[in-house]
């Protein structure tokens, strides 16, 4: 073991950045009010949830009134999913359309949808990991309720052509959902020029708390809730509010709009370093899109050995990433995301997924790439 941690799976979560947890500390103990309680101490908590609330929509080009607050990026795909199926299903419609390579939260909703009688048809990508847009147009339907595609996907950092993708829908009368989990840290969403109709958020992939997610739901549109109970949220999210969480979730996520920039071209120096740190390599591909894709995440085909061995060999050495999403990193499952790009089984079971922060430096980074040129070469001679 060495004591030296480089940790490159930000994709899969990042740290909690300490001014965000300063923010919300008073909110566990001593501000501890129920949200929804008329008292004193619950107006308290409602006050600092409504200037979270008006915040992230500000920052998203929304009113306050179409952001809600969940307990994550998979409770908002799921809600946005099926709840919009179901509204569908109310006039009619039974159709729905995901892209082939959405997160497993999407494709979790899509097999129940399919078990509970919609037929939901899985766009294809093409082999540098983008959805077409003629291939949505071909497949939409008048029955179509809903279409969701990813803003970003978290396998490989491909950015889809979700603006184009969200004008065709609402043309078709459909419903568009973009899951932009990890498209937010990264990139300014408007949905003032963006006609989507429903968008989710996670805090954890920007330096804010775990657990704590948002939909934006555009005024108008009507879906069906799936978390009932109390009246929480106009009653379309029972649940009593997190109110640290959601303080959190806010800070977090204008305090990542305020230093975008700045972190974006950190980001970018630091892949262009790993890259040329490993370039001596031969047999290394990269998978997707280079051009069209975000600098956060390198998803690398690495010819010759399994992407378990070299995660396994390289936490050894202090050097943290991932063989894929990390809700199925403990899968042996080759990734649908590369598949779906066309990779075989053997292919996509090489590939592992390398994703730098803002915290990362360029020392770190040096090492990281000298132990991964080292590590494959190892593996490669056993
Ligand atoms: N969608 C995408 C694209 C993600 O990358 C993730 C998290 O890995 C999620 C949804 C789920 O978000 P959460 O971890 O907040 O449930």
């Amino acid at each position: 073991m060495t004591e030296k941690t480089v940790y490159l799976d930000h994709a899969a979560t990042t740290p909690l950045d300490k001014e965000v947890l300063w923010e919300m500390h008073p909110y566990f103990c001593d501000c501890f009010g129920n949200a929804d309680s008329v008292h004193a101490a619950g107006r308290r908590g409602m006050r600092v949830v409504d200037m979270a609330r008006d915040n992230v929509a500000q920052l998203l080009g929304a009113k306050p009134s179409e952001i809600y607050f969940t307990s994550g990026g998979t409770e908002s795909d799921n809600w946005a999913i099926l709840g919009g199926a179901y509204a569908g299903r109310e006039q009619g419609k039974k159709h729905v359309l995901l892209s082939a390579i959405e997160h497993h939260a999407a494709l979790y909703a899509g097999e129940r949808l399919q078990k509970e009688g919609f037929e939901v048809e899985y766009i294809p990508v093409d082999c540098l990991g983008r959805v077409r847009v003629e291939e949505v147009q071909k497949l939409l339907r008048p029955d179509t309720a809903l279409v969701g595609v990813m803003a970003a996907n978290n396998e490989t950092g491909v950015l889809q052509p979700v603006q184009e993708i969200a004008q065709i829908v609402k043309a078709n009368g459909s419903l568009f959902f973009t899951d932009a989990v990890q498209l937010a840290p990264y990139v300014p969403i408007d949905v003032k020029s963006f006609p989507v109709n429903m968008l989710s958020l996670s805090s954890h992939k920007f330096y804010g708390p775990k657990g704590c997610g948002v939909l934006y739901l555009r005024s108008g549109v009507k879906i069906e809730k799936l978390i009932g109970g109390g009246d929480q949220q106009r009653g379309l999210r029972g649940g009593t509010l997190n109110v640290p969480a959601i303080v959190g979730f806010s800070a977090a996520y204008y305090k990542n709009a305020q230093g975008m920039y700045e972190t974006n071209e950190h980001i970018a120096r630091l892949r262009q370093a790993f890259l040329e740190g490993i370039s001596a390599l031969e047999g290394v591909y990269i998978n997707g899109d280079e051009k069209e894709s975000l600098p956060a995440i390198l998803n690398l085909r690495v010819e010759g050995v399994e992407n378990t061995a070299l995660l396994y060999a390289m936490d050894l050495k202090g050097v943290q990433f991932a063989a894929g999403a990390a809700c199925a990193a403990s899968s042996v499952k080759p990734s649908h995301v590369l598949k779906a790009m066309g990779l075989t089984d053997e292919e996509a079971k090489s590939s592992v997924r390398i994703s730098f922060g803002k915290q990362n430096t360029e020392e770190e980074i040096a090492y990281a790439a000298k132990t991964f040129v080292q590590t494959v070469r190892d593996l490669r001679l056993k």
